[in-house]
C-alpha cells in the first residue's frame, strides 16, 4: 500500500543536489543512490557571492555562512529540476550528532523558501539505526515507491562511491579529485536543461601531502616546503565559494596542505578516545582528532583553523584545540573565522603574516617554547 509521503518520481526525473554543507562528505553516497534508483542527478553551481547573497536574504538571522550558501543552492535548482534532495543528517555515526542548525535544515528550507518542487527528505540517523547511511538510503527508495531489492543495490551503489572518495581523500587528493573519481559524471553536464550547470572547472593543485605511515617526508624533491595542517569541517575546507579560494591561497603561498578530511575514520576514533573531554559534534571530534595527530607525529609547521563566524560548536572544539596545541607545543595556531562580509584582501594579508611567520620560524628552529604563541596573537 502506498504510503501517505510517497514521492513517485519516474526512472530519468532529475533530482538536484545543492552543493553544499555535507554534500562535501556525502556527495558520491547521494550520486550512487539516486542514481541507483533510477534517477539523474544535477548539482548546482559553484558558490559564489551573488548566490550566498540570495541564500541570506531567506535563511533565518543567526545563519552560518554554510547554512545561507545552502539555501543558495536550493535556490539555483528549484526551477530546474523534478526534485530537490533535503536529507535530514541528524548523526552519522553512533554517539555523535550534526550540529541543530543542520538538523532543523530541510523544514527551515520549506518554510522559508517558495516554489519549491517536490522535496525527498529523509532521516539518516546512528541514534534509531547504527548503519545511518544504509537505513537511511532504504527509507528514500522506499519513499520513492522502489523495490526492496533496487533499495539494496541503490545503498550499496552509494556505499561503493563513497569508499573510493574517501580512500582517495585519505591519500591527499583535492576533493574535485576524489570527487571525480568516486563518482563519474562529475562532469557531464545532463542534457536537456534550461540552463546547463557547470562542472567542476579549477582543481586546486598542490593540494597532496599524503599522511600515510604518518610520514612528514617531503612531498617533492629540494626543500621542504612550508605545510599548513587546515582544519575545520569539510564544507569550510574545500568549498572556495565559502572560503575565498583559502586553498589556493596557501599553496601559492608556498605550503603544502594536510587536511582533516584525511583521517581515516578509525584514525578519528583512535584520536578521540585519548581526548580529555568526549566531543558529541561528529565534526568536531575528526578536528580534534587531525589536530592531536599531526602534532605528535610532527606533520605540521603549523594550523589553520576555518571557523564559522556565529558556530557554536566550533567555538568550542577551536578553542579547546588551540590550548591543547599551546600546552603541548610550540606550534602557531591560526583561527580564521569567515562570514560573508570576509573580505580578500584581509584574508590574503593574514595568510602572508601567518606564512611569513611559519618561515621565519623553521628558520630558528630553537625558538623558545611560548615565544610563537605571542607572534601568532601579535
Ligand atoms: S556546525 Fe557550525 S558551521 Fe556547520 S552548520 Fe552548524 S553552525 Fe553552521
Amino acid at each position: 500500500m502506498a504510503m501517505a509521503w510517497q514521492l513517485r518520481l519516474k526512472d530519468g526525473a532529475v533530482v538536484g543536489l545543492p552543493r553544499a554543507l555535507l554534500f562535501y562528505e556525502l556527495y558520491p553516497f547521494w550520486r550512487g543512490l539516486l542514481e541507483g534508483l533510477g534517477l539523474r542527478v544535477a548539482v548546482s553551481t559553484a558558490t559564489s557571492p551573488k548566490l550566498i547573497e540570495a541564500g541570506a536574504r531567506h535563511a533565518m538571522d543567526e545563519a552560518c555562512l554554510p547554512v545561507k550558501s545552502f539555501y543558495g543552492h536550493v535556490m539555483v535548482l528549484r526551477d530546474r529540476v523534478d526534485a530537490v534532495f533535503l536529507p535530514r543528517l541528524v548523526s552519522l555515526s553512533p554517539g555523535t550528532y550534526t550540529c541543530p542548525k543542520m538538523l532543523g535544515l530541510p523544514d527551515m528550507v520549506r518554510q522559508n523558501l517558495r516554489s519549491l518542487p517536490p522535496v525527498i527528505v529523509a532521516d539518516f540517523d546512528a541514534r534509531l539505526w547504527r548503519r545511518s547511511l544504509e537505513e537511511g538510503g532504504e527509507s528514500v527508495a522506499c519513499r520513492l515507491g522502489r523495490s526492496r531489492g533496487q533499495a539494496r543495490e541503490a545503498v550499496s551503489r552509494g556505499l561503493e562511491a563513497l569508499r573510493s572518495f574517501r580512500g582517495s581523500l585519505e591519500a591527499g587528493q583535492s576533493f574535485e579529485e576524489a570527487a571525480s573519481g568516486a563518482a563519474p559524471g562529475w562532469k557531464t553536464p545532463l542534457e536537456g536543461w534550461k540552463t546547463p550547470l557547470e562542472g567542476w572547472k579549477t582543481p586546486l593543485e598542490g593540494w597532496k601531502a599524503p599522511l600515510a605511515g604518518g610520514d612528514p617526508a617531503p612531498t617533492r624533491p629540494g626543500p621542504r616546503r612550508l605545510r599548513v595542517g587546515l582544519v575545520g569541517h569539510a564544507y569550510n575546507l574545500f568549498d572556495p565559494g565559502v572560503n575565498l579560494g583559502l586553498g589556493r591561497k596557501l599553496v601559492a603561498l608556498g605550503c603544502d596542505l594536510v587536511t582533516s578530511e584525511q583521517l581515516s575514520e578509525e584514525e578519528v576514533q583512535t584520536e578521540s578516545a585519548a581526548l580529555p573531554k568526549e566531543i558529541f559534534w561528529s565534526s568536531g571530534r575528526r578536528i580534534l582528532a587531525a589536530v592531536t595527530r599531526f602534532r605528535r607525529r610532527e606533520l605540521v609547521d603549523g594550523f589553520i583553523h576555518v571557523v564559522s563566524f556565529g558556530c557554536g560548536p566550533d567555538s568550542m572544539v577551536g578553542e579547546i584545540a588551540e590550548r591543547e596545541t599551546r600546552r603541548s607545543s610550540n606550534l602557531p595556531y591560526m583561527a580564521l573565522t569567515i562570514d560573508e562580509h570576509t573580505a580578500e584582501g584581509g584574508l590574503l594579508t593574514r595568510l602572508e603574516a601567518f606564512t611569513d611567520m611559519l618561515a621565519r620560524r623553521r628558520a630558528r628552529p630553537e625558538t623558545p617554547e611560548g615565544s610563537v604563541a605571542a607572534e601568532v596573537t601579535a
